[in-house]
């Protein structure tokens, strides 16, 4: 059954969900000792959703070879990453080939809402390994019929433009500030559509990348845990619908842990209905994001993702990166940064080669964070490190 296409009703939903969670919580405690004894005394098909216990990164961290539900030999692809943890543990995530395959479904779905057959489409992101994302993006657009070039991470970005320049990607698709530097740096392409994702996507880098292509810019949410593909926004720009034949997206409250309603943000809750090696049940993915309710544009009343606003643990910080990003991406002469916070001295390095904006960026910054010494210097090289955070040096 395949119902991201919207094409049933919310209560077609909801009965395919409760069969599938009743399915996907019997498979879980048969194949994994970690869900035999999470899930001792629930009798899948009565159990409610809110009656099930959470589960989290640390369990992840900690057990996760024990979650796992198939043999070592169907495991298609595991991947592993660094926690900031003081345990030093790596996460692992498994995937089976129809895990694989259930994302390049949805990928060449999800992305029909901005490039069709014939389009071609670049992709900022590795596809250097096999069943990667850059991969699994691919297979999702040859799928789709479109034409996609996999260019991989950026650091080059006059090769990055030189590429674009000859192949005239109708969309771009890559991480907020990779693609914001990309439309600085060769304002003349002018994509069709960019579709960004990443865990928080700035105001300030949709508002350049929009200003300077005339795009349409499409939000995409997802994560290692869910196979990348989790929620994507369609041409009415209000909400990200997600990948229902597949998940379950709660909203909490992540002091309370009780379910909140639509327009309350709160953490993001994902139950996994049809995974093989890996499934989730209510996975706390320390992201804070709101659900919308009502009708879409498009037609669909199905749920939707709103706004996903960052990782709680930055959230809870004043001084985060997210508001970095939205005070310091809205210089156009600001091409990239990096930030060290030492005590309360905040020091940024920004990559650009206009000699007066640091003055600019300083002040936006010391009206947002009076109690902090704040020092800005400028690069012309290489300030940026891709994945947006602050060193926090103690
Ligand atoms: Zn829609």
């Amino acid at each position: 059954m395949k119902i991201f296409d919207q094409s049933i009703s919310p209560e077609e939903l909801a009965g395919y969900r409760k069969d599938m969670l009743a399915r996907q919580l019997a498979y879980a405690a048969e194949h994994s000792p970690f869900y035999a004894e999470l899930l001792s005394g629930v009798i899948p098909g009565r159990a409610e959703l809110t009656d099930l216990p959470f589960t989290s990164a640390g369990d992840v961290t900690a057990r996760g070879a024990e979650m796992v539900c198939v043999p070592g030999s169907e495991v298609q692809r595991i991947v592993t990453q660094r926690t900031s943890g003081s345990s030093g543990s790596p996460k692992r995530i498994y995937f089976s080939a129809a895990d694989l395959q259930a994302t390049v479904d949805f990928f060449a779905v999800g992305m029909g809402y901005m490039c069709s057959a014939g389009d071609r489409v670049l992709v900022l992101m590795s596809g250097n390994t096999p069943d990667g994302l850059g991969s699994l993006v691919e297979r999702g657009l040859c799928k789709l019929g479109a034409e996609p070039l996999i260019y991989g991470n950026v650091t080059d970005y006059g090769d990055a433009v030189r590429v674009c320049r000859e192949f005239l990607p109708h969309t771009v698709i890559g991480a907020p500030a990779t693609v914001r530097r990309l439309a600085l740096c060769a304002p003349e392409l002018r994509p069709a559509n960019v579709l960004l994702s990443s865990d928080y996507v700035s105001d300030a880098a949709v508002g350049t990348i929009r200003r300077l292509w005339e795009c349409g810019v499409f939000t995409h949410y997802g994560l290692t845990e869910t196979c990348y593909g989790c929620a994507v926004e369609c041409p009415s720009h209000t909400g990200m619908h997600i990948r229902n034949d597949e998940f379950i997206i709660e909203i909490i409250d992540p002091e309370l842990l009780i379910p909140l309603p639509a327009w309350q943000p709160g953490e993001i809750v994902i139950t996994t209905l049809r995974r093989e090696a890996f499934p989730l049940v209510r996975y706390r993915t320390g992201d804070m994001g709101v659900m919308i309710g009502g009708s879409c544009g498009c037609g669909s009343s199905l749920p939707r993702l709103g706004r996903v606003f960052g990782r709680i643990d930055e959230l809870k910080r004043d001084l985060n990166v997210y508001k970095l990003d939205e005070t310091l991406l809205r210089f156009d002469a600001i091409l990239d940064y990096s930030a060290s916070l030492h005590g309360s001295e905040l020091s940024v390095l920004i990559e650009t080669e206009d000699r007066g904006v640091s003055g600019k960026a300083k002040a936006g910054l010391e009206k947002l964070f009076s109690d902090v010494q704040i020092s800005v210097s400028e690069t012309q090289t290489g300030a940026g490190a891709g994945k947006r955070k602050i060193d926090r040096l103690v």
